[in-house]
């Protein structure tokens, strides 16, 4: 059977499984290994150079992860990393050198800003941020020594959906790379390889691990890029433990079927959201209406459950008295995991090519698997504390 041509939810049931295993488990199981032992010098020496060496380089459950979620998304191969922030600053550091020039959306995760700014510049390499929603038009943004055009779609915090094809089209003309932080769709919602992508990096902390217990990040490429990328990741000694991958693996089972009800609640949430008189904007792509929504129709499967609220005419300090009640929604970093959280954001302190204006304060939402009729109750309770201070 040609797995290429199997859906998601199927390569979701049974990639990163081996038939045949030895006692016939489902699983792949827990391989805990520093060192592997080898029968005889010959057979040693002849896997010098290869992954089969030492536990750094991978086990058999790293690696059922790393071949499940390259074959998800259409990669070549997958490179797992202790977090999504150390995938994304192995990437860069692995494609950019000083004297180089990046392209990076305005719209980015701010740790990921932090360490261009304060490390790639270190390095000697210069960045410049650009307009998520610029299109083609980056086109004039590139330089002849702009060697990645970086996307993240939709935009942390502000959900701005990038015209991915036609960026990286421009890139390409270029001579430039088109790397993308791809964590908000997952690799079931956004084919980025078919898209042009060619490094997608992952936060699997988020809805791949699904239960808001491990770190972990991947990095998928293209087989042209693969050798040189996997060098330096080897270099920098990143390793994943096994047991995190098992647990990877094991949230990665679910996560078409979680996704879908994750958006369906997301969906019903700002739909009501929508009708009170306090809410503004709902920055939630998959809402007809919304900023960005005709092309997440045109290049996306589905969605998620994280989306942002920006409130009008209200205070931070009335917002303060609707997120400290909350009794469903916990409060927190993070998302993709089974469990509500609600955050107060203030992206206007981390953008520089544009500026972000909004008629009140921006509350991001992470719509979990409770039942939707109670999270609004929880959501409806807040609205009446928020009221009661504006009063
Ligand atoms: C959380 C997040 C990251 C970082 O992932 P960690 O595992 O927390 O390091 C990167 N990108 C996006 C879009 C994120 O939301």
């Amino acid at each position: 059977m040609d797995h290429r041509k199997l859906h998601p939810d199927t390569l979701l049931t049974h990639e990163g499984r081996e038939r045949g295993r030895v006692g016939g488990t489902v699983n792949t199981p827990v391989y805990r290994a520093s060192t592997l032992l080898f029968p005889n010098v010959e057979t040693l020496q002849a896997q010098n150079g290869t992954l089969n060496t030492y536990g750094r380089h991978g086990n058999p459950t790293t690696r059922a992860l790393e071949a499940a979620l390259a074959q998800l998304e259409g990669a070549h191969a997958a490179m797992l990393t202790p977090s999504g922030l150390s995938a994304l600053t192995t990437a860069l550091l692995a494609t950019l050198k000083p004297g180089d020039h990046l392209l990076m959306t305005d719209s980015v995760y701010d740790p990921t800003r932090a360490f261009c700014d304060q490390t790639l510049a270190r390095f000697g390499i210069e960045t410049t941020y650009y307009d998520p929603l610029i299109g083609a038009g980056i086109a004039g943004l590139m330089r002849p020594n702009t060697r990645v055009v970086f996307l993240e779609s939709p935009g942390s915090l502000t959900f701005e959906v990038q015209d991915v094809p036609a960026i990286a089209e421009a890139a390409h003309a270029h001579g430039a790379l088109v790397m993308m932080d791809n964590t908000w769709a997952t690799p079931v919602h956004f084919a980025s390889f078919r898209h042009g992508v060619d490094i997608s990096i992952h936060a699997a902390t988020k809805y791949i691990v699904g239960h808001s217990d491990v770190l972990m990040g991947v990095i998928m490429t293209t087989e042209a890029l693969y050798p040189e990328i996997r060098g330096f990741y080897k270099q920098l000694g990143l390793s994943v433990s096994a047991d995190d991958a098992y647990l990877a693996l094991r949230g990665l089972r679910t996560l078409s079927t979680r996704l879908e009800r994750h958006q369906r609640n997301a969906e019903r949430i700002a739909a009501w959201l929508a009708e009170q008189p306090e809410v503004g904007r709902i920055l939630y792509p998959a809402l007809p209406g919304a900023p960005g929504h005709e092309l997440w129709k045109r290049d996306f499967t589905g969605a998620c459950g994280l989306f942002g609220v920006e409130f009008k005419g209200v205070s931070e300090r009335a917002i303060h008295a609707m997120l400290d009640g909350m009794q469903l929604f916990g409060m927190g970093y993070s998302w993709g995991g089974y469990e509500s959280l609600i955050l107060l954001t203030h992206p206007d302190a981390h953008r520089s090519a544009t500026t972000w204006s909004a008629e009140g304060p921006l509350v991001r939402l992470h719509v979990g698997l409770e039942h939707p009729d109670d999270l609004i109750a929880d959501l409806d309770a807040g609205l009446q504390r928020l009221r009661a201070t504006c009063r």
